[in-house]
């Protein structure tokens, strides 16, 4: 972290300051540049807060030259994480099909649903019971119902499963669920985020729609504070300017995160285009790209769902979709 301090400062002010870095248990190391004092302070400077020492009147700027997030950064494990659910592997080369319908709505239709994506290549299957929806007349999900009908389809299938948790009280229905979500609108509810932390199971992060990178890897850094340490990210595209699309796909973070994080990073286009037709072309990016997995929403009947139908491709299209990224997948490890 540097700091320049402004010109002709007191030097009584100056000493304050020093005290203060030496309380926050941080060395700082004093230069002088364009008549400027520069302190370039070392130690555990992600544990400061920055806007701690901007409140000091003789600073001029306050620069972070690390991450301000540790246990989810790329030096904590600069190999990569592999994330195991049961059998299945992600990151390190694994790449992870999530597959399975928005919401649940029936044993028929997620049984159903869950034997053709098996079929179709995946190797998780999706699908929630507590719906966070835009308009509180829509479809809210089957609940406690949703979770019982979920954990059936696994015990049919054999797949591991994955459900959006909504609130800390339903910790105790995730009990067989495999890998816990925390939904883009609770990104930054830091009090869920603690608590799904805290069940020290796997867990799928997934972007805020206004999030950026950095806030992301806060959010992954407090599960990672308390005690997760199977960490998924999941782009599920950002709001933007752009309308012809549900949201953006930001896949330019997928690289950018492997760089700065040793967590796996998976994409979820249904999301983020709203649109089952750019579902194929989106999956083949993110696969181009780097991403270690997908999250793809499937109905049987998209016309027939109760949720998100317009953007779930079919089981056949998934079949389609998987043999195709393949190929990608295949043309990455070439090189
Ligand atoms: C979902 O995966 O069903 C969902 C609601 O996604 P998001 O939180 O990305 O909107
Ligand atoms: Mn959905």
């Amino acid at each position: 972290m540097i700091i320049t301090l402004k010109k002709d400062i007191d030097g009584q002010q100056k000493q304050r300051l020093m005290q203060k870095i030496a309380s926050c248990g941080l060395k700082a190391e004093s230069s002088v540049t364009n008549g400027k004092v520069v302190l370039s302070l070392s130690g555990n400077t992600y544990a400061v807060d920055t806007e701690i020492l901007r409140a000091f009147s003789i600073v001029e700027s306050v620069k972070r030259i690390e991450d301000p997030f540790k246990l989810a950064s790329k030096s904590f494990n600069p190999c990569g994480t592999e994330v195991s659910v049961n059998d299945v592997k992600i990151g390190k080369g694994n790449f992870c099909l999530i597959a399975g319908p928005c919401a649940i709505e029936s044993e028929r239709q997620i049984v159903d649903i869950a034997e053709k994506i098996k079929d179709a290549g995946a190797n998780l299957l999706r699908g929630g019971a507590f719906k966070p929806r835009t308009s509180p007349y829509s479809f809210q999900g089957l609940g406690k119902e949703g979770i019982r009908l979920l954990l059936k389809a696994k015990a049919e299938t054999g797949m591991p499963v994955v459900s959006e948790i909504t609130c800390a009280s339903q910790e105790d229905l995730f009990y067989d669920i495999d890998v816990v979500q925390i939904g883009a609108r609770n990104m930054q509810n830091y009090e869920l985020i603690k608590k799904v932390g805290q069940m020290k199971k796997p867990v799928l992060l997934k972007r805020g729609i206004s999030a950026t990178v950095e806030e992301w890897l806060l959010s992954a850094e407090y599960l990672l504070t308390e005690g997760a340490t199977d960490v998924i990210l999941c782009e599920r595209g950002i709001r933007t300017f752009e309308p012809t699309s549900r949201y953006t796909l930001d896949l330019s973070s997928v690289p950018v995160l492997k760089e700065r994080t040793h967590l796996p990073v998976i994409a979820d286009p249904s999301h983020a285009s709203g649109n089952a037709r750019f579902i194929e072309p989106l999956s083949l990016a993110a696969a181009a790209v780097g991403a270690d997995g997908l999250m793809i929403e499937v109905h049987s009947q998209p016309e027939e769902a109760l949720s998100d139908g317009a953007q779930a491709i079919t089981p056949e299209a998934l079949k389609l979709l998987c043999q195709k990224v393949k190929y990608i997948l295949d043309a990455n490890k070439k090189f």
